[in-house]
């Protein structure tokens, strides 16, 4: 157990032993291969396509770089409209605006703050051209609604997985669901290499173009056939994914533990709603191996403190909850002038921006101090007193 006045910080970052990693790295000095899809990243990108269950996986030096080149390699007129939702990171519609394309924002389901798949048919126009739903905290999408509906209006369906690296949904690697999906490896997901990503796609055709994007669209030394840029992940990173990737089982084996005691904790306290427990049979349909990414909690009415007073509360006690996703997309400044409006559009996603909370949550997380943070939070609840 930690001391009480010890800073919980909201996460912590997986790393294998040092001894491990210098092991992992040692013969780099031999080779002074660093990095240019080097024996590392190439051993990596298999491993990992075995472990995500995917037909087709492509390295990148991050998540964000992964989702702009996978948007870019589909060559959408500019202009064109991408359904998406606002209750997400912003890399999901910087990627999207970027490409010079048009964010169309859908509200989210209720129960789990996914892109609401009953609302998207609605937002289709002739201009729309793909579908851009996001895995948000690690529940999963409606895949099968969202197929149906990308095929019977021929518009591609990119999935943002960043927080649902390893997971299955009926037994298939998530990252096999749509056109391609996006992993992100950033030191702060429940699988890195420090920073790095990587999208996962069954055509081969999109595999060549997100490479060519990768490396300045170079096709021999002599030719360069596009207008590339950099997004490949060097050795080193590739070393430490090599090396968390032993350790994953057991790294999520412990979230679950946390997550169970979240649950124990605080299911069933009047005020306050869970996202779905996938160990509890089917969600929407699907069977999910989850991967206790986040826990987000939200404070409905009912509850006696607003969101806000309870991360005051937590911050007072050196508790590091996040109002993630607070503010939404659709209210950024960066994006003040394009007159949207997340009252309005997205009511569903702007009412749980208002109140949502996620817990610290990594493998070390001791149980008493989630007991702790439990008990803080119930404290704030003035109906209590
Ligand atoms: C982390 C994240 C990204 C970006 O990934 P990076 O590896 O940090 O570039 C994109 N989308 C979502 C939903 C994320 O959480």
């Amino acid at each position: 157990m930690t001391e009480n006045n010890n800073r919980i910080l909201v996460t912590r970052s997986s790393m294998p032993t040092l001894d491990e990693y210098v092991e992992e790295i040692r013969e780099l000095w031999d080779s002074h291969w660093l990095t240019n899809m080097g024996k590392k990243h190439n051993q990596l990108a298999e491993e990992l396509k075995k472990y995500l269950g995917v037909p087709g996986l492509e390295l990148l030096v991050n998540g964000h770089a992964a989702l702009e080149f996978t948007i870019q390699s589909f060559d959408f007129a500019p202009g064109s409209e991408v359904i998406t939702t606002p209750f997400t990171f912003a890399s999901t519609v910087h990627s999207i605006v970027r490409n010079n394309l048009t964010p169309v924002f859908c509200d989210i389901d209720p129960d789990t703050y996914c892109l609401n798949a009953d609302q998207v048919e609605a937002l289709i126009t002739d201009k729309t051209v793909a579908i851009l739903p996001v895995h948000v905290y690690g529940h999963v999408c409606e895949v099968y609604k969202l197929k149906e509906i990308a095929e019977r209006h021929g518009l591609k369906l990119i999935y943002d997985a960043a927080h649902t690296f390893g997971e299955k949904v009926d037994g298939k690697g998530i990252g096999s669901f749509g056109d391609a999906s996006i992993f992100s490896f950033h030191a702060t997901k429940v699988y890195n290499t420090i920073e790095g990503g990587c999208v996962c796609f069954s055509d081969e055709e999109l595999g060549k173009k997100v490479y060519f994007l990768k490396d300045f669209g170079i096709v021999d030394e002599e030719n360069i056939t596009g207008v590339g840029a950099n997004g490949k992940m060097n050795e080193f990173a590739a070393a430490m994914g090599l090396c968390n990737l032993r350790h994953l089982k057991e790294e999520i084996d412990k979230r679950r533990k946390v997550i169970r005691r979240y649950r124990k904790n605080l299911g069933g306290v009047k005020g306050i709603k869970l996202g779905p427990d996938y160990e509890n049979g089917s969600v929407k349909g699907m069977d999910v191996e989850f991967n206790y990414a986040y826990f987000p909690v939200v404070f409905t009415d009912e509850f006696g403190a607003g969101r806000d007073q309870v991360f005051a509360k937590l911050a007072e006690n050196n508790i590091g909850a996040r109002k993630y996703f607070y503010p939404l997309i659709n209210e950024l400044k960066c994006y003040e002038d394009m007159g949207w409006s997340a009252k309005e559009q997205t009511p569903v996603a702007y009412d749980i921006s208002m109140r949502v909370l996620t817990l610290p949550l990594f493998a070390d997380l001791a149980l008493d101090d989630v007991d702790r943070i439990c008990e803080i939070i119930l404290s704030t609840d003035n109906h209590l007193e």
